[in-house]
């Protein structure tokens, strides 16, 4: 029996309760990446053989003295994991959790990932003892702790000449690359099977997210992938495969098999769902969702508003008072939890009419999808459409958004009606 402590051996708490915890400029004694210092973390799947057991190494001129100044420093971290369970699609999953590994330790703080990292060490971990082994040593003992059923062997490799962090990042580069052509070319149509999550139904005993390459879980935690590792790794959790069954319509996402399953773990509750659709029978939602879709009749679409902002939206209710109406596991036809990640995918409202519903969204959550909204506006032949949509700075009330949709012709106007 291998026990796992789910501890690093270092010189300051660790655990959850850090995870909020900023380490402010001020405060800071050594900083990476960030943009100011060439920087990037890159989790690599290699044979057992190729991979040295626990080992944490730093590599760099003179790297001890230059961490002893302080100020800032280049880093590249790679984390070499072998394991008989391991599968290349894992590789971004337990890259992701290296936030996580980092945010734990008090007096670190992490912020971005891939090679847009960011990691900051506070002048009183350094006083308690926070070395440039100790940031290796926490990824790859968490690294093994937390994914022990499907990585056996984990190293870490810490580069800080900026030389080395530069050639090293365009490898990185390559590779995440690679991995976003791979997970594009994911959809619902090519995979074996979805994966359930029913971690919420500790609150909303009925909620069942069924989660598929294109429909990520609404509380943007669970990717299919992380759910498929989920699974593997732990086979008993509260991810599970869903057998998808037959394709019972294509446009609105209804699978017999989806049905099946929603049913039996939402206590017959709940009869059927369409993974593509606010309107008919959509996907139930918990209380965590990132983001609401709501219906707005008067303008023929939909707004979309993300937690955090708590201005006005134009059908007169904030996010809070939607989230209060919409919660716990019941369906809602007109309103939807959702992840930030599925408003840009293309089965969003599919059986809606899709993107070109969206009439309305804060200006912050535009702001944070406009790179892949682009993509798919021009995809749906409307390359205008992000400013076509209004904001909060355009209206807050619904005869002024609608007086703007038809001044800029937003598509919506013109689609077949959406209450039916
Ligand atoms: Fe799981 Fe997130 Fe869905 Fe909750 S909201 S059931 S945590 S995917
Ligand atoms: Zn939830």
């Amino acid at each position: 029996l291998k026990i796992v402590v789910e501890k690093p051996p270092i010189p300051v708490s660790y655990g959850p309760a850090f995870e909020g915890e900023r380490v402010r400029k001020e405060d800071t004694f050594i900083e990476f990446g960030g943009q100011k210092t060439p920087a990037f973390e890159w989790v690599r799947m290699m044979e057992a053989s190729e991979v040295e057991d626990e080992k944490v190494e730093i590599i760099g001129t003179d790297w001890c003295s230059r961490y002893e100044q302080g100020g800032r420093m280049p880093l590249g971290i790679i984390v070499n994991v072998a394991g008989k369970k391991m599968q290349k699609d894992f590789e971004p999953v337990i890259e992701r959790q290296i936030h996580t590994f980092i945010n734990e330790a008090e007096g670190l703080w992490h912020i971005g990932q891939r090679d847009i990292n960011w990691i900051r060490i506070s002048k009183k971990a350094k006083q308690a003892g926070i070395s440039l082994e100790h940031l290796g040593l926490i990824i790859m003992s968490m690294t093994k702790a937390r994914f022990r059923s499907i990585v056996d062997r984990v190293e870490v490799l810490l580069y800080v000449d900026e030389k080395d962090v530069l050639e090293l990042r365009e490898e990185a580069r390559k590779e995440y690359r690679k991995r976003d052509l791979r997970l594009a070319s994911l959809v619902d149509e090519e995979v074996e099977e979805f994966y359930s999550c029913l971690l919420c139904q500790s609150f909303a005993p009925k909620h069942v997210c069924v989660i598929t390459p294109e429909r990520p879980g609404l509380c943007g935690a669970f990717t299919w992938l992380d759910a498929k590792a989920a699974y593997e790794i732990e086979p008993t959790g509260g991810n599970q495969p869903v057998q998808k069954g037959e394709l019972i319509d294509p446009v609105y996402g209804r699978y017999s098999g989806v049905d099946e399953y929603v049913k039996k773990h939402s206590g017959g509750e709940i009869e059927t769902i369409n993974l593509y659709s606010i309107m008919e029978n959509p996907m139930t939602s918990c209380g965590c969702f990132e983001c609401i879709v709501a219906v707005v009749p008067e303008a023929n679409g939909v707004l979309i508003v993300n937690r955090g902002y708590s201005g006005m939206t134009p059908i007169g209710m904030k996010f809070s008072t939607i989230a209060g109406m919409i919660g716990g596991g019941v369906q809602t036809p007109g309103f939807m939890g959702v992840g930030v990640n599925y408003i840009t995918s293309r089965k969003f409202l599919k059986g809606d009419g899709g993107i070109k519903r969206i009439v309305w969204m804060p200006k912050e959550l535009k702001e944070r999808i406009k790179e892949n909204f682009q993509k798919r506006a021009e995809e749906e032949g409307v390359p205008d459409l992000l400013q076509k949509i209004a904001d909060e700075t355009v209206c807050e009330d619904v005869e002024c958004l609608i007086d703007y949709l038809s001044q800029v012709g937003h598509p919506a106007l013109e689609m077949e009606p959406i209450i039916k």
